[in-house]
């Protein structure tokens, strides 16, 4: 597998394709590589595309994961507007939809998501977007430009993170914003009840109408070019733009139509192991079954980039599982949120500071066991709090909460 005749091709010019890439050359694989993406860019950092990306007219450089110079140097060879329709495992070739065909010994599948639309929005056309690609934040900035031009308000389907952070963007730019969330509060999935009620806080107060419970009946396109969203008890709202944050489904059907075992996600071992021997996965189109049985599916650039890294690995034959804690982030307005761990099963929740003061952490315990810290505008807290859990090293609740006490201090009392 590592020798010069050897042939990895990776699936997927994303984060976690470009990962592994960068990985095989970093441990010495000889062999070709081959980078397909689907998308006719290099590959770019999907983090700014909700944020500066929509406001502070960057170029693309700025987007730009790697220069072009350094993917030469490393003899990675990138087919821009590649996108494979097929894997055939028997002879262990993939297809290109122009029918180019390419054998490979080792296999990465990287094809990352794709955001679920919204089907009241299907004959809304293009004053309805979703937000994956660069050419769907493009459209969106024009949509926004087109709304600061006519005056008109943008709507924001679905309070998760994507929704919010164009909120934020369109605010910045003078934009009415409506966000219409179904659940009774925002990212109800992700953070305990206080911290969503503090982000509906900060919303509101940036100016933000918030619609809780909201159940949309349809929305179109009227005669002036404007979107008409109705509600089941059939009153309305305008809008110059509506966007759809409701989540993402993972692009696994391609290892589905091959064989490879998937359950909402292209199973993985921690190691990026398939099903299929000389098959790999990482990033946001694979899930991972936990030790309680459940199955895990992170939509990151840290589990990405350590994903892309451990199949990259696995491919040359060595155990690489990422065993850090998972964390993420979300830049909305000048607040950035930091989180270390997964809360989901947590019972306990304490404030470590004042959330008036826009700087303060909640650390998240099942039964003793600190699982997850969620950190505003506390960057040291998120640092501390990433090695503790991965560490497995828990304060007491009352120290967790008592901000005189140097939690960093229990790393060294542990080590
Ligand atoms: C708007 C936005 C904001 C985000 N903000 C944050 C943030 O603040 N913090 C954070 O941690 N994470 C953030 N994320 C998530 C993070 O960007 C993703 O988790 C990460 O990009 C996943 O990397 P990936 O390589 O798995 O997938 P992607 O980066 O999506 O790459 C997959 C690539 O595969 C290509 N592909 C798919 N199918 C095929 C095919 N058949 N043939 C060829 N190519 C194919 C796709 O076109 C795509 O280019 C954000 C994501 C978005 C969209």
């Amino acid at each position: 597998m590592t020798g010069a005749d050897s042939h990895i091709v990776i699936i997927g010019a994303g984060q976690a394709g470009l990962q592994a890439a960068e990985t095989l050359r970093s441990e010495a694989f000889e062999g070709r590589i081959t980078l397909l993406g689907a998308e006719p860019y290099a590959p770019y950092q999907r983090p700014p595309l909700s944020k500066a990306w929509l406001t502070d007219n960057l170029d693309a450089d700025q987007l730009a994961l790697r220069d072009h110079s350094v993917l030469e140097r490393k003899q990675i060879d990138l087919w821009t507007s590649a996108s494979v329709s097929a894997i055939d495992v028997r002879s262990q070739s993939v297809l290109l939809h122009d029918g180019r065909a390419l054998t490979y010994t080792g296999l990465v599948l990287a094809t990352g998501a794709t955001p679920r639309q919204l089907p009241q929005a299907r004959d809304a056309g293009d004053l309805v977007c979703t937000l994956r690609s660069r050419a769907d934040s493009d459209a969106i900035a024009q949509g926004l430009r087109s709304c600061v031009r006519r005056e008109l308000p943008l709507v924001v389907v679905g309070g998760g993170f994507i929704g919010l952070e164009v909120a934020a963007s369109a605010r910045k730019l003078g934009i009415a914003v409506t966000i219409l969330e179904a659940a009774p509060r925002l990212l109800e999935r992700v953070l305990s009840q206080d911290l969503s009620d503090w982000y509906a806080r900060l919303h509101a107060d940036r100016g933000t109408t918030l619609i809780f419970g909201a159940r949309i009946a349809e929305i179109r396109k009227t005669s002036n070019h404007v979107a008409e969203v109705e509600f089941v008890d059939g009153h309305s709202i305008v809008a110059g733009l509506v966007v759809v944050g409701i989540g993402v489904t993972a692009n696994d059907q391609l290892a589905r139509d091959a064989g490879i075992a998937c359950e909402a996600g292209i199973i993985v071992d921690a190691c990026g192991r398939t099903s299929v021997p000389n098959i790999v996965a990482a990033g946001d189109c694979t899930v991972r079954r936990l030790s309680d049985g459940t199955m895990l599916r992170l939509e990151s650039v840290q589990n990405a980039v350590e994903q892309g890294r451990s199949a990259a690995h696995a491919l040359l034959g060595v155990d690489k599982p990422s065993l850090g804690a998972p964390w993420f982030w979300s830049d909305q307005y000048d607040m950035k949120l930091q989180i270390a761990g997964l809360s989901r099963g947590a019972d306990t929740h304490v404030l470590r500071g004042d959330m008036e003061s826009h700087s303060f952490s909640i650390y998240h315990f099942r039964e003793t066991r600190l699982v997850a810290v969620d950190s505003i505008n506390a960057a040291r807290d998120h640092m501390i709090a990433r090695d503790l859990i991965g560490r497995q090293i828990s304060p007491t609740a009352q120290q967790a909460g008592d901000t005189a006490f140097n939690l960093a201090k229990l790393r060294t009392a542990q080590a």
